[in-house]
């Protein structure tokens, strides 16, 4: 069967009208940049103030883009995304704390994720942010090379074991973990911290996935890179392949240190990197596996045709496609209709922690130049092709 995302009926399957016409209200207010930019100043003042907003968030803009508040809480939505044959990968999203306690909490709940996996067979791989478990700072010293003091080699040293936990945990329950990307000036640290847990726990096959945020110059040459060292020493790789979350402030800091940005001047060549680092995956098939977290519909095209080039079953544990829960859900229903391999990243946290989350997503969602965002066009056409029945 050809995939086509064109297909608004199986991307809505399930979706009531009343559903639709929430998703259409919400999207249009965050379609218009003035008034996400108000929102999100009033949000602010409203949590300074203490003022009720749980009553407003809840049932709108927090029920698109999130699971629930715990992961309890999630298990509708995933049993909802299990009867179209999508999986959900449980992502803890609280944001914003630096501190022990808060890395205590992520750790336990990172774990109690990979605990839901073992009696949900459709949660196929747990996930964790660096920063959810480790100090930015922390981080930032170690991917400058810079000598650490003995508190901070401590602070490393329990670091470094609360991800051995995690990838020991999840080696045991036989679900691989993803290991996020977050910005250049931390993530020498973090790439690390994987090339050593990758060495130890994918002897085998992938347990622990990196991730490439392909709008950096220098991730295909990485790619490459550590294929050649995992070949040399003989373990598997995995990789979560993106285009990258934070352009903007990638561009702004590399002009206020005056240090060229490391990000593609153009959208082009980030495209182009994306698709060059799936042909390089999937060429390599046997010893590096791939998750291809995008909402681009021409790359997902892209490497469905580069799995029938290399004659890869749809199914084939090797190669994954995501989205976020509440984006793209042409792509992701088309895709499990055709028996791909197709999983939601499903976000749950208290609704005051994952507030930065549900930011960053109504800003994506903002249209350029006041035309019709993506997925409220695909409401749109969802709506008159129903009208037409
Ligand atoms: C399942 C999943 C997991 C993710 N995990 C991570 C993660 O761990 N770390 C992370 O950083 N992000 C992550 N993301 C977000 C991702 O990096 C992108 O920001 C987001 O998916 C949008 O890119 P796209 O491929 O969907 O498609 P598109 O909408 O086609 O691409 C938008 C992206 O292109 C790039 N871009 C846009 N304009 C330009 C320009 N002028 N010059 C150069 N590049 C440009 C930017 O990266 C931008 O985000 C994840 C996304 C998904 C779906």
């Amino acid at each position: 069967m050809k995939v086509t995302f064109e297909n608004t009926q199986i991307a809505f399957d399930g979706k009531s009208a009343s559903d639709i016409s929430r998703m259409q209200a919400l999207f249009s207010i965050v379609a218009r940049p003035s008034l996400v930019k108000i929102g999100k100043a009033m949000l602010n003042i409203s949590l300074f103030l203490h003022f009720p907003i749980r009553w407003i968030l809840k049932p709108t803009i927090f029920k698109q883009f999130c699971g629930g508040e715990t992961i309890d809480e999630c298990e509708e939505v995933m049993l909802q995304l299990a009867k179209s044959n999508i999986q959900s990968i449980l992502d803890y999203s609280a944001e914003g704390l630096n501190d022990e306690a808060h890395f205590d909490k992520v750790d336990s709940e990172i774990l109690s994720t990979i605990d839901k996996s073992k009696i949900h067979s459709y949660i196929p791989f747990a996930v964790f942010k660096p920063s959810g478990i480790a100090r930015i700072e922390l981080l930032e010293k170690i991917s400058c090379s810079l000598a650490l003091n003995t508190a901070e080699t401590l602070e490393y040293d329990k670091l470094i074991k609360r991800v051995e936990t995690i990838c020991e945990y999840a080696q045991r329950a036989d679900i691989p973990v993803m290991i996020d990307a977050e910005e250049s000036w931390i993530q020498a640290a973090i790439d690390l911290i994987v090339e050593k847990m990758s060495e130890k726990y994918n002897k085998t096959k992938a347990v622990v996935y990196n991730t490439l945020q392909m709008y950096r110059t220098d991730r295909l040459d990485y790619l490459k890179s550590q294929h050649e060292i995992a070949q040399m020493k003989g373990y598997k790789l995995g990789f979560k392949i993106v285009r990258g979350a934070y352009m903007e402030k990638e561009r702004e800091r590399a002009i206020e240190k005056s240090y060229p940005s490391p990000v593609y001047q153009t959208k082009e060549g980030t495209d182009k990197a994306y698709n060059l680092a799936l042909d390089y995956i999937v060429e390599h098939n046997n010893e590096i596996a791939l998750c291809a977290g995008t909402h681009n519909e021409e790359s997902c095209y892209h490497l469905i045709s580069l799995m029938e080039k290399h004659a890869i079953a749809n199914n084939d544990t090797a190669v994954y496609f995501a989205q976020l829960y509440g984006m793209s859900d042409h792509i992701t229903y088309n895709l499990s209709t055709a028996n791909y391999n197709v999983a939601k990243y499903l976000p749950y946290g208290s609704l005051k922690l994952v507030l930065p989350y549900l930011i960053r997503r109504a800003e994506e969602n903002t249209s350029i130049k006041g035309q019709t965002g993506r997925e409220l066009q695909l409401i749109i056409t969802e709506k008159s092709r129903r009208k037409a029945l």
